[in-house]
């Protein structure tokens, strides 16, 4: 089994993580006092982070999404995004992440009358930040922003067109987020095609509570280039008796077309979409070689990091150093920063990371 500590060494890209689900609880508490957030059940960070997670793990998209009410509750004024965001980028990188896109939705710090241009502003300027502080301690990360549109609401173009003004200043990408039952991908078409006339790139949270139906609008009517999460292709994939395997129509088309999977192990364990890390269909579609990406969805929610999941999956499926390289390679390989940046990230810091560990354990296996 691999050794956390190796996890940790080696680098890691992460393409879905939110920004309100990732938050120190320390930093929950300061913010509170600090600008007038009365509704934390408790002062206490650890009772505090105990609490978010024990509201998160009730196998429901929608309870899930309900402990997110303390972190945005905090998230109003631009300093504190900025403090979030920046954060974000230090702890991240602390674990070894080098590459990450982070995705907020702006509209959910607008009232206390920020803009939605404003938000993105302090989002990108904690980003930059963080970064800094980062690489001053020996952690180089690149951050780069995806702007959502919460489904509940009816904002997706105002929301898209934020994303596309600020496309030179670190945002790579839109998404759609939030209940999937009652809010299929079809109903933000609008903001699909206007993302698409403007060549900017789309990730749908898709096929997580909710089946086909989901993953089949997202890709062939909005145009997602990724899926968020997209566990769901599994119900169009039959593993017969004999352990041979049939795939569907729609599973044929997400493998051959190498669409990427944002798949978030434990964070789909907690919202009820796999029993647990084990039983997860990780498996079977990293088996199956499908452009499998591992992410976080929300660390402060599901109490985990990326290299918490990749000692998760390295126990259940012991996918050692070299599938975790493979991954990471999946995760640039579909990443909506420009090609030139994640081939310099794959050949300058993934391989050499990796043929670095592998020296080592090398060392030691023989030193014995
Ligand atoms: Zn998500």
């Amino acid at each position: 089994m691999l050794r956390l500590d190796t996890i940790q060494q080696a680098p890691k890209a992460l393409l879905h993580d939110h920004l309100d689900g990732g938050l120190r609880p320390a930093t929950i508490v300061d913010l509170a006092a600090e600008y007038g957030y009365d509704g934390l059940p408790t002062t206490d960070p650890e009772a505090l982070a105990a609490h978010i997670r024990r509201g998160a793990d009730r196998k429901s998209l929608e309870l899930y999404l309900e402990t997110f009410a303390h972190t945005v509750g905090v998230m109003q004024e631009r300093d504190a995004i900025v403090r979030v965001a920046a954060e974000c980028a230090e702890d991240l990188a602390a674990d070894g992440v080098a590459y990450a896109e982070v995705r907020y939705a702006p509209e959910l710090s607008t009232e206390r009358g920020m803009t939605l241009d404003e938000v993105v502003a302090a989002n990108l300027e904690g980003f930059k930040v963080g970064a800094e502080r980062a690489a001053s301690t020996g952690h180089p990360i690149v951050m780069k922003m995806l702007v959502t549109a919460m489904r509940q609401a009816a904002r997706s173009v105002e929301v898209a067109e934020c994303a596309v003004r600020w496309r030179d200043a670190g945002v790579v990408g839109f998404d759609v987020a939030g209940p999937e039952k009652g809010y299929p991908p079809t109903r933000y078409l609008d903001a699909f095609e206007y993302i698409r006339r403007e060549n900017f790139h789309i990730t749908i949270h898709a096929g997580e509570s909710f089946g086909l139906p989901s993953i089949w609008e997202a890709l062939q009517f909005a145009g997602a280039e990724r899926l968020g999460h997209g566990v769901r292709i599994v119900d169009d994939i039959s593993v017969r008796d004999d352990g041979s395997v049939e795939l569907g129509r729609l599973a044929t088309f997400v493998r051959d077309r190498r669409v990427p999977l944002e798949m978030c192990p434990t964070s789909n364990v907690h919202t009820g979409a796999a029993a647990s890390v084990a039983d997860h269909p990780i498996d079977l579609l990293r088996r199956l070689r499908f452009r499998v990406t591992v992410n976080t969805d929300n660390r402060l929610m599901s109490g985990v990091s990326m290299s918490s999941e990749f000692a998760a999956l390295d126990e259940a499926f012991g996918i050692g150093l070299g599938e975790m390289e493979w991954l990471t390679i999946n995760a640039l390989k579909s990443a909506f920063a420009p090609f030139d940046e994640r081939l310099r990230l794959i050949n300058e810091v993934v391989k050499p990371g990796y043929a670095h560990l592998r020296s080592d354990e090398t060392r030691v296996v023989g030193a014995r």
